[in-house]
């Protein structure tokens, strides 16, 4: 292998075509001077094994994984980080003198951007009611982070209500602060902050949540993001707007976050996620 060339990384999922991880590491390694090249990996849905290992056996350094691959990537790893071992999935995986280490930033990615949120429009997550919509890979990255947060509360709602308490059953202890339900058991909950972490969009699906619960949050945050502002990027932002939702916010902001520490992981240096950010959205903006 030539000595010179650079480090390689990339993303690998299915589908992947979307993903703006390529520009954000592109704009992190020109930012940090780091050599480095990173591209789209495209897994076929039974084989994500072995097109980690033909990365692996080309040199490749490391990968963030995307859905639907992040618990299998849990599983692939041959060392974990705490985050990753107790959210039993992985968004970023190292490879080094045959370790394959993984990693999960996604849920320090959504707090840094919680909080960023939270300055700008003066809300707290302590003390707050939180609903986290879906039990999967990214629902498993973010719970722990959460309640690591000091909600009063986070109930989790899924279409398989059965993922949904399996999930809280992983963060059981002071079980007091957390709570499963169905899509369907909302009509009369009310909460702070809704986080949608389904994949219900990405299909053209709508989750058809309650008018009065989404009008009763102060904040409504999609972790998935689209073209256009922050504030009504996704299908989900847009339908809770048309219901009163007055603040909202797309996963954009967590996407640059997770992927800085993804950066650090591999690299040492943790680059500036906010002018990055500005890049992204503006790149995401129809001109
Ligand atoms: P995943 O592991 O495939 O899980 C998908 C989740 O969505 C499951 O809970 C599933 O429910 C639910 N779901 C799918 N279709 C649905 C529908 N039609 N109605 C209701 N629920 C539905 O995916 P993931 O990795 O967790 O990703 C979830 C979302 O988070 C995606 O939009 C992804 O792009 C986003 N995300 C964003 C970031 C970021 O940095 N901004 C990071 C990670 C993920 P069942 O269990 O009932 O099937």
């Amino acid at each position: 292998m030539n000595p010179a060339a650079p480090d390689r990384y990339g993303v690998v999922g299915n589908p992947v075509a979307h993903s703006k991880s390529p520009l954000i590491h592109a704009l992190f390694a020109e930012q940090t001077h780091e050599r480095l090249t990173y591209e789209r990996v495209l897994a076929p849905l039974s084989g994500f094994r072995e097109t980690v290992a033909a990365f692996m056996a080309q040199g490749g350094k490391g990968l963030n994984v995307t859905l639907p691959f992040k618990l299998e990537a849990h599983a692939l790893a041959t060392q974990t980080t705490e985050r990753a071992r107790v959210a039993g999935a992985v968004n970023t995986l190292r490879f080094d003198a045959g370790v394959i280490l993984g990693d999960n930033t996604d849920g320090a990615g959504l707090m840094a951007d919680l909080e960023r949120l939270g300055h700008l429009h003066g809300f707290a997550m302590q003390d707050a009611r939180v609903l986290l919509l879906g039990a999967g890979g990214a629902a498993r990255g973010v719970l722990g982070p959460l309640l690591d947060s000091a909600p009063t509360l986070v109930a989790i709602a899924n279409r398989d209500q059965a993922k949904a308490r399996a999930l809280a059953h992983v963060y059981l202890g002071p079980a007091s602060k957390l709570r499963a339900l169905g899509l369907d058991d909302l009509e009369d909950e009310r909460f702070d902050v809704i986080l949608n972490a389904t994949s219900a969009g990405h299909q053209g699906a709508t989750l058809g949540l309650p008018g009065a619960l989404v009008k009763a949050a102060s904040l409504i945050y999609d972790l998935a993001y689209g073209e256009g502002p922050a504030e009504s990027s996704t299908p989900f932002l847009r339908a809770a707007r048309a219901q009163g939702a007055t603040l909202t916010s797309d996963g954009l902001g967590m996407l640059v976050e997770q992927a800085a520490l993804s950066f650090f992981l591999w690299r040492g240096i943790l680059p500036q996620s906010q002018p990055v950010l500005l890049e992204l959205r503006k790149a995401l903006s129809p001109s």
